[in-house]
């Protein structure tokens, strides 16, 4: 299966015919159980959000949005319209009817909550990972598409869900994320059309980039600070391309009494840096285990690099699970790099 949803990069009319006949039969008495990957970012939670509304209006009632690991909303999505759905994964139905899962190209991104899928009646995935592996019975995986949200408007179109602002502020938060806000090389004119669909319902996009991208506790910035204090450079590595890299540690978010999840926005200045083509951000999750970020500008297939330290992503963005220090997880990158020029 997983070389069936590689080859065809956009799901295909049987695909959605499939999505659409399982949700219309199952989901208006079933219990409906939606899913995202660990920490969730704004496609994750905007996509499960914004559909779990749709399927609202649908006369849905039996509904719960739910991610794995430990039940925190980062701030930035603290007012997302349909919050009101979520559970943590403890109080997620054990059988539920219909499993819908957002956002995750692999089923190691579903934690705990793996064992849903196979409990379900039925399970549709909406992704746009290419490196999606096709775990669900019925996978919409569109690898063109610039984030999960774009996948959802369109089975929210054909179930006949006309888009609300509560809904589309869910899907404008996605977009914007994955699209960095509408800066990255996916922002295609299909993408910009879908944001005026969405800014057409009457949503407000100054106040929610500032919230989602433009707001941070003064002690985020100044763990910012540190963290980007000590970074190191070297324009020698990935061929010459390139690479710069810091690392955070748990001591660094409590010395500035912060939580983790604000640093999934450092990856950004990192990236910014010109002398270099690839970037690295290591967060410890735990004594050992850390979160990697990379972030690419062309030359190197991050993803490539990901997937052979066990993690996934895009070409461009991609990330995985370390263990040992961050010397060590940066070594086994630069290990990885040579074979993963583009
Ligand atoms: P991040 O750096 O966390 O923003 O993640 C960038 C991309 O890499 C996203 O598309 C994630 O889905 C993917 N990614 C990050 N961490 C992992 C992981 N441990 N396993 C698989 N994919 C990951
Ligand atoms: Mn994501
Ligand atoms: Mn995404």
């Amino acid at each position: 299966m997983t070389e069936a949803v590689a080859a065809s990069v956009k799901p295909a009319a049987a695909d959605w015919t499939a999505a659409v006949t399982t949700i219309r039969e199952l989901a208006p008495t079933g219990r409906v159980l939606l899913i995202c990957h660990v920490n969730p970012d704004g496609d994750a939670l905007g996509s499960m959000l914004g559909f779990a509304l749709g399927l609202r209006r649908l006369g849905v009632a039996r509904l719960q949005a739910t991610f794995p690991g430990e039940f925190e909303i980062p701030e930035p999505f603290a007012a997302l319209p349909g919050l009101d759905l979520l559970v943590p994964e403890e109080q997620a139905w054990r059988d539920p009817d219909l499993v819908l899962v957002f956002d995750v190209a692999a089923e190691s991104r579903l934690g705990g909550l793996a064992d849903r899928l196979p409990a379900a009646r039925a399970t549709v995935v909406l992704d746009h990972h290419v490196s999606n592996s096709g775990f669900g019975a019925v996978n919409l995986v569109d690898g063109a598409a610039a984030a999960t949200s774009v996948v959802v408007e369109e089975l929210l179109g054909r179930l006949d869900v006309p888009l609300d602002v509560e809904i589309a502020e869910c899907l404008y938060v996605a977009l914007a994320t994955d699209t960095g806000s509408f800066r990255f090389d996916m922002t295609t004119p299909q993408v910009h059309e879908m944001a005026a669909r969405l800014i057409a319902t009457g949503l407000r996009p100054g106040e929610i980039s500032r919230r989602i991208f433009d707001s941070r506790p003064f002690g985020a910035m100044k763990l910012f600070a540190d963290v980007l204090g000590r970074a190191r450079l070297d324009p020698a590595a990935a061929g010459g391309h390139g690479l710069v890299w810091t690392y955070a540690t748990l001591a660094d978010l409590e010395r500035h009494g912060q939580r983790p999840y604000v640093l999934d926005a450092l990856i950004d200045p990192v990236r910014c840096v010109a002398e270099v083509d690839v970037s690295v951000v290591v967060k410890q999750q735990a004594d050992g285990v850390w979160a990697v970020s990379m972030r690419s500008k062309g030359a190197v297939d991050v993803s490539a690099v990901a997937v052979a330290l066990g993690g996934g992503g895009h070409r461009l963005a991609a990330g995985f699970t370390g263990h040992g220090t961050p010397d060590e997880i940066v070594s086994a990158v630069y290990g990885k790099l040579d074979n993963s020029l583009i």
